[in-house]
């Protein structure tokens, strides 16, 4: 694996709501310059807007998001703001994804083969595999995004293994890793890590206050938990990723669920 690092780490977020107005991240152009200067001091120097797209409250069509990213571009650069950011979607899935893509209304991630797809909280659609197929057979790489929030897959972690083994990706929110969303979706993220179940690590940040970045904490556990390769290889995936490479991908594993303990207490 060759990853050079120039000039001192440089972060790149591939997952965030910083387009302003569009959704429930970041509201006017004030808000997404404090995002910016966050993720700045934070070590990330390119990130990947991804607006909410169908996910029953918020629509974001393609032509759209990348108005808005150029436009975003602009803002920071006339204020001054070394960050550069790039255009995606986070698209919750639905019937209509193949259809949509061939009409050019969803953006995958800066152009490449890689669609972020969103599932809602508490389930896994029953026609998923089907969709993630289809998108394979069409060329594009489905990465389901923060499965460790999925209720369904928390309670079935080998859902995760099945869809990973018939070809999708995963990213992990970096909140979710250090902690930010409780103690069984950061156990169930460490779990997805460690079955190589999961390709990336994104903030998923909407604000600078509750749904903030966490990369750099996130990297930083990883690197101190698992060692060096596998930080490079979050790392490194999240360059492939924008550059449409392939990204690593190790054997999946199945994770094992954990039995309840009926008597905890005694
Ligand atoms: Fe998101």
């Amino acid at each position: 694996m060759t990853f050079i690092i120039q000039g001192g780490v440089s972060l790149l977020d591939v997952h965030c709501h910083i387009i302003p107005g569009v959704d429930d991240g970041a509201q006017t152009e004030a808000d997404s310059i404090d995002m910016a200067k966050t993720a700045i001091a934070e070590g990330i120097d390119t990130i990947v807007a991804t607006p909410h797209h169908k996910n029953l409250r918020y629509d974001n069509y393609r032509e759209d998001i990348l108005k808005n990213v150029s436009i975003l571009n602009e803002l920071f650069e006339e204020n001054g703001i070394e960050l550069t950011v790039l255009p995606g979607q986070e698209i919750r899935i639905n019937g209509e994804i193949l259809e949509d893509l061939r009409n050019g209304e969803l953006l995958p991630i800066n152009d490449s083969k890689y669609i972020f797809i969103e599932f809602p909280s508490d389930s896994v659609p029953r026609y998923t595999e089907q969709i993630l197929y289809d998108l394979q057979i069409e060329g594009y790489t489905p990465i389901i995004v923060h499965p460790e929030r999925n209720r369904e897959l928390l309670e079935n972690p080998n859902k995760m293994y099945q869809l990973v083994r018939n070809g999708a990706l995963s990213q992990v929110t970096a909140a979710s890793i250090v902690g930010k969303f409780g103690k069984k979706i950061e156990q169930f993220s460490h779990q997805l890590i460690e079955a190589n179940l999961t390709h990336l690590i994104g903030s998923d940040a909407h604000n600078t206050t509750t749904r903030g970045f966490f990369v750099r904490d996130a990297y930083e556990m990883v690197k101190n938990k698992y060692g060096v390769e596998t930080y490079y290889m979050f790392m490194e995936n999240s360059h492939l990723l924008v550059e449409n490479m392939n990204l690593n991908r190790f054997e999946p594993s199945p994770i094992r669920k954990k039995k309840k303990k009926r008597f905890g207490l005694f």
